[in-house]
C-alpha cells in the first residue's frame, strides 16, 4: 500500500533544525506497513532534509558549516537575478540534500540510536513549511 501525507512546521531563521524523527515514525506506524521504504520530502527549494545525531553541538555544527561552504554576501548569480538575499540558502539546501529515504522495519523506519531525520530551514526569513511524508509497503 502507498499512503502519503503531510507535515506543517513553523521556522523563524536560517539554520533551524526540527526533528522530524517521532513525527515520521508515527505516520508510518499509524499506516500499519511492517516492511517498505518511507521517503520525506521538503516542499520549496530553500529547505534541507537529511539524518543526524540530533544534539546540541552538531545542531550548531551543521548550519555553521553550510555557511562556510557557501557563505550568505557572496556574489551569487541568483542575487544578481532576483535580488532576494538568499542565494546561500537555495545552493546550501541543494548540497544537502531535500528529501530522504528511509527502510522500514518491524513498523519502524530503520535508524541508528543516534541518528535521527532533520529539517534544517536555509532561508533567511520565517517560513511556513510542507513536508511530504510517502511510505510505501506491506
Ligand atoms: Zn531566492
Amino acid at each position: 500500500m502507498v499512503h502519503q501525507q503531510e507535515l506543517h512546521l513553523n521556522t523563524a531563521r536560517h539554520g533551524e533544525m526540527h526533528d522530524l524523527t517521532h513525527r515520521v515514525s508515527e505516520v508510518v506506524r499509524a499506516t500499519g506497513v511492517t516492511t517498505g521504504i518511507v521517503n520525506v520530502f521538503a516542499v520549496g527549494s530553500t529547505a534541507a532534509i537529511g539524518c543526524i545525531e540530533f544534539e546540541p553541538g552538531l545542531e550548531m555544527d551543521l548550519p555553521a558549516n553550510l555557511d562556510r561552504l557557501l557563505p550568505p554576501g557572496r556574489d551569487y548569480a541568483h542575487e544578481q537575478a532576483w535580488h532576494d538575499g538568499n542565494g546561500h540558502a537555495h545552493l546550501q539546501a541543494t548540497l544537502q540534500g531535500q528529501s530522504l529515504t528511509l527502510p522500514i522495519a518491524d513498523g519502524k523506519p530503520v535508524l541508528g540510536t543516534w541518528q535521527q531525520v532533520f529539517f534544517l530551514e536555509c532561508d533567511i526569513k520565517p517560513r511556513h513549511r510542507t513536508v511530504v511524508v510517502t511510505v510505501y509497503g506491506e
